[in-house]
């Protein structure tokens, strides 16, 4: 069997691993060839070491130890001994409100404490407990649920600035049911939020006595986890594993179906026949892909949006900013003038990102909100972001060291009815056997849920390959 996988970021190479790995544990045969366009592999995961000694993080800093895909992909790959753990302070969070810093409270007394939400505020998301559950099973936005069970404090000072820090998306346009299914599923479950929380934490004390293990409300959240050298590490020893089997600079820029098989255009003009395609692209680019044998389809695809984010990395001597920097970092409040969506304190989050009495802030902007910042220049990104950090964190100091990067389709927007375009999408899929696709335009965002998404395509191909062997 000839398998191409388009697309060589965390998703297109962990397919191709996986793949590899369970074809070998089921003796099967196979040739994979992994395609890139850019000139080098990982997609949005890109780690740069600059040479005053600075690591900065392109796009994901780390990935969550709360869930096992991405750590049982390192120990395939050996690499598990080279994980590094976040700073136990980084449990610290804070959001930007009312022209401060507030502490993100972590259980009852600090929520009975914070400055964060009014008295008022705080009785309505207590009175969570007593909103009956929505019936009918359709979609509706994070906003929308958040207003409705939490009130419209917690959606704008708690729930929207998480949104932005995930997606960078906007919440009033986002999937309740693809952006966070748990909380969606608690109120399908147990009525509410509350409830859950109660009824899960007393089940808890019941197995704990009988040895079983029961989720929380919360679900798995975990430790962030990264590499000494940033998370590049990860994809660079997929590259290395997977060896010749990686293509760079080889766009992929045509796609049809050619009886069971498929015929692929590459830019540098090479054409590839292959038994199976898989797609680890973004949604727009598979859309381009795919126009010109199924069009509807495409439009499928084109229905996925994308929010921009230019990344400002900031490096300072530490006498220079005066914040005791304890902690993650801190997102702002929504709906907010200010383009800023947050900003991590990545040397405290995880040791080596700074040289010796040097800190690293990182700083997101644009996002949904803010689409304009997408077109600013570099100079424009670095007075926007010092005024932001001087109204948030009081930094008047010039940066001593600054790296701009600008992601102009940074994040996947699932919109509200993501999941039923998806439902479209695999159906109007299925009428090509052999074609497949993977990637964060539609499974889930982060790190796990691509290499989750990705170990099930393994298992899809290989299904297919053995139902064709036995036809
Ligand atoms: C700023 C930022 C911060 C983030 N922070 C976190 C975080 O802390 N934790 C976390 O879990 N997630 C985070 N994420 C999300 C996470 O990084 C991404 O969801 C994930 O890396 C996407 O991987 P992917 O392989 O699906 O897509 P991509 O990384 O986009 O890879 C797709 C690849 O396909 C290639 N390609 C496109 N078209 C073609 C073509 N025609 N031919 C050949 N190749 C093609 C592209 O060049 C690219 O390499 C962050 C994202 C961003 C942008």
């Amino acid at each position: 069997m000839q398998v191409v996988i388009i697309g060589a970021g965390i998703s297109g190479l962990a397919t191709a691993f996986l793949l590899q790995q369970q074809a070998r544990a089921n003796g099967r045969q196979l040739s994979l060839t992994v395609l890139e366009e850019e000139a080098q592999v990982g997609g949005k995961i890109r780690s740069l070491r600059s040479d005053d000694g600075y690591l900065c993080e392109w796009g994901p800093n780390g990935f969550l130890d709360g869930k096992p895909a991405t750590l049982d992909l390192c120990q395939q790959l050996a690499v598990a001994e080279d994980l590094v753990r976040s700073n136990d302070n980084a449990r610290r969070r804070f959001i930007y409100a009312l022209d401060r810093l507030h502490q993100v409270p972590e259980n009852a007394a600090a929520f009975l404490r914070t400055s964060l939400l009014s008295p008022s505020a705080k009785l309505r998301m207590a009175a969570e407990i007593v909103i009956p559950p929505r019936s009918g099973g359709s979609d509706e936005s994070l906003a929308d649920f958040c207003r409705r069970r939490l009130g419209r404090q917690a959606l704008e000072r708690l729930v929207g600035p998480m949104v932005s820090g995930i997606f960078a998306g906007d919440p009033e346009t986002m999937s309740l049911q693809s952006c966070f299914p748990r909380i969606h599923q608690l109120e399908v479950e147990y009525g509410g939020l509350f409830r859950a929380m109660l009824r899960l934490a007393r089940q808890r004390r019941a197995a704990r006595r009988s040895g079983q293990a029961v989720a929380s409300a919360s679900g798995p959240a975990g430790v962030l986890t990264s590499f000494a050298g940033g998370l590049q590490q990860l994809t660079d020893r997929l590259q290395e594993v997977l060896a010749d089997q990686v293509q760079v600079s080889a766009a992929v820029t045509g796609l049809e179906p050619a009886g069971a098989k498929f015929n692929l255009q590459l830019a540098d003009g090479r054409q590839l026949t292959a038994d199976v395609v898989v797609s680890a692209v973004p949604a727009y680019s598979f859309a381009s892909l795919v126009k010109g044998f199924d069009q509807q389809m495409a439009a499928l695809l084109e229905q996925i949006p994308y929010a921009s984010l230019q990344v400002a990395c900031f490096g300072y001597r530490r006498q220079r900013v005066a914040h005791n920097l304890n902690g993650f970092g801190y997102l702002v409040a929504r709906p907010h003038a200010m383009p800023l969506l947050g900003t991590l304190w990545d040397s405290s989050i995880f040791a080596r990102r700074a040289p010796q009495d040097c800190v690293l802030l990182r700083s997101l902007l644009g996002g949904a909100t803010h689409p304009e910042v997408a077109g600013w220049d570099r100079d424009r990104v670095v007075a926007e972001t010092r005024a932001a950090l001087r109204q948030t964190m009081g930094i008047d100091a010039e940066p001593d060291f600054v790296q701009i990067f600008r992601h102009r389709q940074a994040i996947p927007q699932y919109l509200v009815g993501h999941g039923r375009r998806l439902q479209d999408l695999l159906q109007r899929t299925a009428r090509y056997p052999g074609l497949f696709f993977t990637g964060n335009a539609f499974f889930g965002i982060g790190l796990n849920d691509c290499v989750s998404a990705a170990q099930r395509t393994a298992s899809a191909i290989l299904a297919t390959d053995r139902s064709r062997q036995t036809e």
